[in-house]
């Protein structure tokens, strides 16, 4: 394992054993769950910069140039029934986020006509509740989602929590969904410290009954909320497993209100330093950054694709505000990245380690279900 001794030059082992694992992932090798860890315990400033290095050497050997841009819709926000701690829209937190019932088809079209004026791949329908069952509610999602469908504007995306039936899962493929949007949010050890009102299982059972619809899975965590790197790197292998085909990356932004309102943020190398671990784990797979880049990094965000992210969360977040998509493409195109991902790019993805039977909740600052 990689040494963990902090130093700001760069150490002839350590850019040894980056070089081999660097290039075994480069050659269609993988990294053991050890070797992770060694990563995701770097210390210092140069060793992080020369495992970027390497991370973004693996993005561009898999994902090429092409960014994959994706936004959402609050479709129902706040009021949520659940006790997610980072959660802005939770009922157990005192917060200042809007609340409103399931939204009408007008929102959510002009939100897909705004997103396919900046060349953004998908639009995502979130909702802030614990999830879906057959009824009344399901018939207006689906409704939504074929409106969406069938603008021809974006890909039809949704987040819209646990599902407890491979029925839902059909109808909403029946529907047009192409991509479902649902995180693990963390390692399996420390979800329950951070929901009690539902388990880790149920997201893994959700991303089970979706994937035998045929539906792509987009599903992430959140970091920062006081976890350990070893849960990082548990969370990343877990995403391997159950076979997400994007990786939504979230940085917690402590939400007055919430338990973490005075939580101290992540230091920005530790960011990028989990960035380029996930590249190295998932070297396929579209590493998305998503909520808190803008506050938790500043002038760092563009090196996010250093670090070896492929993909990008646009527009407004749930509860809390982004930068304009406008400084996000001038962004990419400083950087000679192209943002004209489109959604056969997923075939060129691993299958899933194993099969396996988690809502985008949280997502982003943090994003709800
Ligand atoms: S993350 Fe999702 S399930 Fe959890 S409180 Fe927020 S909206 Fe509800």
């Amino acid at each position: 394992m990689l040494s963990t001794m902090s130093r700001q030059t760069i150490d002839a082992n350590v850019r040894a054993q980056l070089a081999e694992l660097g290039e075994r992932v480069l050659g269609g090798g993988s990294i053991t769950r050890d070797e992770a860890l060694g990563l995701f315990n770097l210390e210092s400033t140069a060793d992080i910069f020369d495992l970027m290095a390497w991370a973004n050497r693996i993005r561009e050997k898999f994902k090429g140039n092409k960014i994959h841009l994706c936004s959402i819709v609050n479709a129902k926000a706040g009021a949520c029934s659940e006790n997610c701690s980072f959660c802005a829209q939770s009922s157990f937190h005192q917060t200042g986020s809007p609340r409103y019932g399931f939204v009408d088809p007008e929102p959510v079209l002009e939100a897909a006509t705004e997103a396919k004026k900046h060349g953004v791949t998908a639009v995502g329908l979130v909702a802030a509740w614990k999830g879906l069952n057959e009824g009344p509610m399901l018939d207006e999602v689906c409704d939504r989602i074929r409106e969406l469908a069938s603008s021809g504007k974006t890909r039809p995306d949704a987040s819209l929590g646990i599902i407890k039936s491979q029925k839902v899962a059909e109808r909403l493929k029946e529907a047009g969904l192409e991509c479902y949007g649902h995180n693990l949010e963390t390692s399996r050890r420390f979800f329950p410290s951070q929901c009690s009102t539902h388990s880790y299982e149920d997201r893994i059972e959700t991303i089970g009954y979706l994937k035998k619809a045929g539906i792509k899975i987009c599903s992430g965590g959140i970091i920062g909320m006081g976890e350990t790197r070893e849960d990082r790197c548990d969370l990343a292998f877990s995403l391997k497993e159950v076979g997400a085909n994007v990786v939504p990356i979230n940085i917690l932004n402590p939400i007055p209100g919430t338990p973490f309102e005075k939580t101290p943020p992540l230091p920005p190398m530790e960011i990028l330093k989990t960035i380029a671990c996930f590249r190295f784990i998932l070297p396929k797979k579209e590493i998305m950054i998503a909520g808190g880049r803008t506050v938790n990094l500043r002038d760092m965000q563009s090196m996010v694709f250093t670090a070896g992210a492929s993909a990008l969360m646009v527009g407004n977040y749930l509860t809390t505000l982004n930068q304009p998509v406008e400084k996000d493409l001038q962004m990419l195109k400083d950087l000679g990245l192209d943002p004209s991902w489109d959604n056969h790019d997923f075939a060129d993805q691993d299958e899933p380690t194993q099969s396996s039977n988690g809502c985008r909740c949280g997502d982003a600052e943090p994003v709800a279900t």
